[in-house]
């Protein structure tokens, strides 16, 4: 099994990147992912604002995976998510949903033990989650700093891209091009302050092309859902995407007319906030399983 060293970083996802090494499809990897700081930050003592900002959002790859074509989808299914035993989360003024009220910056170091980071004397279980993970965009889509997320995935900051999920990205460039890093340990929808409990982690994940079948947006798959990852500039557009997308598949999946299909959506999709701190923000379109699988909404497409 390969493993990515987390000294091959990018900052941005774009069109044309150098593979630091390749794999096959249906093979398993090994991704050593930086924190979202690049381990900068280590005391709650630091003044935030003199560490180096153009390390920020390291994504460790990218890799090229043989045989992923554009039109093709990569399908990854994430088997663990080892998160290092500290990491940070923080606050600063201006920055998260009340950076107005911000006084002055906290840092919080926290450690994390037996499945539990410990917070003041809060114990959270963890739910260890990967920030940003995506591919090379199409060149009509441009570049992204790894900030920032969109078709091509991105800064997702999306709490179900977890253990045992599976994400399915675009390829819109030949060998994907997969990239990955910021994980936290745990995470709430919004990502209210601007960061999740930021960790360096080890991510292992097990890859596979699915050909001839394209998809504009990534989409991550749990037990019960099959849910769009949609970024828009605001929610609104997020929402108006992802909605967007969920008919079309409803539509396909189960040979619906477009109306059949949105009233349909109107009573079983559930729009969920993923985050809304980045340059996008994002949402997921949460499509039940029980109405139509994944199986069959990829098949249909
Ligand atoms: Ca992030
Ligand atoms: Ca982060």
């Amino acid at each position: 099994m390969k493993t990515i060293s987390n000294k091959n970083v990018i900052y941005k996802f774009e069109e044309k990147m150098e593979a630091v090494d390749t794999i096959s499809s249906g093979d398993t990897v090994v991704f050593e992912t930086n924190d979202c700081w690049t381990q900068q930050v280590t005391s709650e003592d630091q003044v935030i604002t003199e560490i180096d900002y153009d390390i920020l959002n390291p994504a460790t790859g990218p890799i090229y995976v043989e045989g992923a074509e554009p039109g093709d989808i990569l399908k990854i299914y994430i088997e663990s998510i080892d998160v290092k035993q500290r990491g940070s989360a923080l606050c600063v003024p201006n920055e998260g949903v009340l950076g107005d009220q911000v006084k002055e910056s906290r840092v919080k170091i926290i450690d994390i033990l037996d499945g539990y980071a410990l917070y003041n004397n809060v114990k959270i279980p963890i739910s260890p989650m990967i920030g940003v993970i995506g591919v090379a965009p199409a060149k009509d889509d441009g570049q992204w700093t790894t900030d920032t997320p969109w078709k091509h995935g991105g800064n997702m900051d999306t709490k179900d891209i977890k253990q045992g999920n599976t994400l399915y990205l675009p390829v819109n460039q030949k060998g994907a091009l997969l990239a990955l890093g910021d994980c936290h340990a745990v995470m709430g929808d919004g990502e209210l302050c601007f960061t999740g409990l930021e960790v360096p982690a080890k991510v292992t994940l097990k890859v596979d092309v699915i050909k001839n079948k394209s998809i504009n947006w990534p989409m991550i798959e749990d037990e019960k859902y099959t849910m769009i990852i949609a970024s828009g500039k605001d929610l609104d557009e997020a929402i108006y995407t992802g909605t967007d997308e969920a008919v079309k598949f409803l539509m396909k999946g189960l040979e619906f007319d477009w109306e059949d299909a949105y009233v349909l959506a109107s009573l079983i999709v559930d729009i969920k906030i993923s985050q809304v701190v980045d340059p996008t923000m994002t949402i997921r379109a949460a499509i039940p399983k029980e109405i139509l699988t994944t199986e069959k909404l990829i098949g249909s497409i």
